[in-house]
């Protein structure tokens, strides 16, 4: 199978609109072994639309569109296939029975453009869509598919996953592949690469592959075969060993997040956390607070940024802020011990940095951060040095931070070997 994508939408050329739809349809189909050959982005012209499918159906066998299947004037697709495939529009009964059922559940009226959803091309196998009005559409054309669908994300998903794949695996066979994913944080790519190279020949030879996915902070590492237990079995093999020699960095799989990992290990210890922010300003709380039942044991934040809030209302000693800087050892460590009594929490993240871009001296440079974790067992503290970002520097400050605290929870040792 050859895939083109064509997504349709002026607000996708002039960047009002970021093309999710492509990158997600590009990751499923990827995941099933199918890759996007092609992935074209037009106007609401007719002419554009008849173009690149004609471009499209010469060059591959699957065509997928999104967009312009609205009830709007704007919203031409549909008529445009009618006419492309030689077909008529007419009134689908079941379509309209949905369409209508959609409106009367939302107390609204239905408009004579409302009715025109229901009107499908005669030769279209139409694709329900439980989301909203607009129905997907599948044309078969000399052994070739041409699938339209909704612009809108989450019904485009919806339509996809429920009925565009299963027949496209009906209509080509599918070439399973089975993969995992790795999440890391605190170290590179390249340094996962280094320490992995002994081993990574070797499976290569044996015909896995290899994907690094990096984002601030964090390396997603992808390791695919197909779908056999010769494969699954290797996988899964190397997959422990990487869980061994990487304990302070592999924290999860797939989508898991940190602090979702943090969540759990806190919920099964049944321990409560709490923060003292200076240079994250709260970041950190608020990336515990987006776990969905965090209010179980996340209890609460001091954002301590001035040094007076970090005298005042956390207990830091004024003195050694003033020997040793408010970006230090001695006074991140106080300010999770303090915070552990002061929020009444078992554990306590603290941070402290120069997040830039001002602000810097040859001593202390931009970057320079200092994380902290009070637990029961006692407090530590670890320095970093990132660079010159202000927002990569607050991001990274709160994956580190983060992780801290989960090789704590997990008894892992951080000192720096
Ligand atoms: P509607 O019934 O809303 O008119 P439609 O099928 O006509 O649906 P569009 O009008 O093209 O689709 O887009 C509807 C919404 O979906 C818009 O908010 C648009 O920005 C968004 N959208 C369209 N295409 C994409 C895309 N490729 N990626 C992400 N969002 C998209
Ligand atoms: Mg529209």
């Amino acid at each position: 199978m050859k895939v083109e994508v064509i997504c349709i939408g002026d607000e996708l050329l002039i960047g009002q609109t970021v093309n999710t739809n492509a990158s997600w349809i590009g990751s499923e189909f990827a995941k099933q072994g199918v890759k996007v050959a092609f992935c074209t982005v037009i106007k609401d012209t007719v002419s554009d639309i008849v173009n690149a499918l004609d471009l499209a159906l010469s060059r591959v066998d699957t065509v997928v569109i999104t967009g312009g299947l609205g009830p709007t004037k704007d919203d031409i697709t549909k008529h445009t296939l009618t006419k492309y495939f030689n077909t008529e529009l007419e009134i689908n009964q079941e379509v309209l029975e949905r369409v209508t059922t959609y409106f009367k559940k939302r107390g609204r009226s239905m408009l004579d453009v409302n009715m025109q959803q229901a009107a499908m091309p005669k030769s279209c196998k139409v694709l329900r869509n439980d989301h909203g009005t607009a129905s997907g559409m599948w044309f078969d054309y000399e052994g070739k598919v041409v699938i339209s669908l909704p612009g809108v994300p989450h019904e485009m998903k919806h339509i996809l996953i429920e009925s565009g794949f299963p027949l496209l695996k009906e209509k080509f066979g599918s070439k399973a592949l089975y993969h995992r994913t790795l999440q890391f944080q605190g170290i590179g790519e390249s340094y996962i690469a280094d320490r992995i190279a002994d081993i990574e020949e070797s499976l290569v030879e044996a015909g896995l592959k290899f994907a690094y996915l990096p984002s601030a902070g964090l390396v997603r590492f992808r390791i695919s075969g197909a779908d056999s237990q010769r494969d699954i079995d290797i996988i899964s093999s190397f997959v422990d060993e990487l869980y061994e020699r990487f304990p302070e960095n592999v924290f999860g799989e797939g989508n898991d997040s940190l602090a979702e990992v943090i969540g759990r290990l806190l919920t099964e210890k049944e321990m409560t956390l709490g923060s003292v922010e200076s240079c994250t300003g709260g970041t950190v709380a608020s990336e515990i607070v987006h776990v969905q039942g965090s209010s179980s044991y996340f209890l609460g934040s001091i954002v301590s940024y001035a040094n007076e809030v970090k005298t005042n209302f956390v207990g830091v000693n004024e003195y050694d802020i003033i020997q040793q800087g408010a970006v230090s050892e001695t006074v991140v460590k106080q300010m999770a011990q303090n915070g552990r009594e002061k929020l009444g929490v078992d554990y306590c993240i603290s941070t402290s940095g120069i997040a830039g871009p001002g602000g810097g001296s040859e001593e202390k440079p931009v970057g320079l951060v200092w994380v902290g974790v009070a637990g029961p067992e006692g407090v530590s503290a670890r320095k970093f040095l990132f660079g010159d970002f202000r927002e990569r520097n607050i991001r990274m400050t709160v994956l580190s931070a983060l992780n801290l605290l989960r090789c704590k929870l997990l008894e892992i040792n951080t000192e720096k070997k």
